[in-house]
């Protein structure tokens, strides 16, 4: 008996051996998410929609698809993140629309990409936007006055009242996380691009209007400024940007899980 067993035990060993040494599945990613799980990105304006001009004769309309395709290769590989992109091409569309695609795809997060400029060739550094709490609440009546269409996750509500409600409350707890993103996004886009630091404002942005999540515009940069501008043209700055925008999403995502965790545990204490 022993004579048989030995060879059996010598395979599997071998087969454990092989098991071992083989690299992790290509599925497997290097730096997995837990709450951000789906996100869209918003490449600012597109077709006839240029948006601004830079003194290098690149239109923001191409940085911002640019800055958003490695954004999207980024959270897809690294993360196996689900990206949706609001246009991946030169199309313009609709602002409402874009937003609107966050909300109806249920997505985690809603990040629109833009540039800046100014007639001020002194002025650069990034700035990020939130939607400010007056301009959520003008939405969320929007709904209880029926101006607006209940649709996707509104749709199941008895009434525009309830609706109305639902509306504000997803609002509310987004608005948060929306300046926890907007200020990693800050912060690392000054520590890792090195620019200056324009702060995160509120605004009655109209892309993020009715946004259900957490919903930024960042702006990369300015490009009406001699050296900004030329930088912002630059594919490997692009990545550099794209990288920065990443790791602060990561950092956001791994936020929530300690927030979570920690809800959890006082759960638990109770
Ligand atoms: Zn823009």
């Amino acid at each position: 008996m022993k004579a048989v067993q030995l060879p059996i035990l010598s395979c599997f060993a071998l087969l454990l051996a092989v098991a071992l040494a083989l690299p992790a599945p290509a599925h497997a990613k290097e730096y997995p998410t837990s709450t951000v799980r789906k996100v869209v990105i918003d490449p600012g304006h597109g077709g006839t929609n240029l948006g601004a001009l830079g003194i290098t004769g690149v239109y923001e309309k191409d940085i911002n698809l640019a800055v958003a395709l490695q954004l999207r290769s980024l959270l897809v590989k690294k993360s196996g993140v689900e990206v949706l992109l609001t246009r991946e091409d030169d199309r313009d569309l609709p602002l409402t629309q874009r937003i609107g695609l966050a909300n109806s795809s249920g997505a985690d997060l809603f990040i629109s990409i833009h540039c800046n400029a100014s007639f001020n060739n002194e002025a650069q550094g990034a700035e990020t936007y939130v939607l400010s709490p007056e301009a959520a609440l003008e939405e969320s009546e929007r709904v209880a006055r029926k101006q607006i269409q209940r649709e996707g996750r509104l749709a199941s509500c008895d009434d525009e009242g309830t609706a109305a409600v639902v509306k504000d409350l997803w609002q509310s707890s987004a608005h948060l996380r929306s300046y926890d993103l907007a200020g990693l996004m800050q912060s690392l886009l000054v520590k890792r691009c090195n620019m200056k630091d324009r702060g995160v404002k509120e605004l009655a942005i109209v892309v993020l209007r009715g946004a259900e999540m957490p919903a930024v515009v960042v702006e990369l940069g300015f490009l009406s400024h001699p050296k900004e501008g030329r930088m912002l043209a630059d594919e490997q700055y692009q990545k550099d940007l794209a990288s920065a925008l990443y790791w602060s999403i990561l950092e956001h995502d791994h936020r929530l899980n300690e927030s979570g965790a920690r809800s959890g545990v006082a759960q638990g204490r109770r």
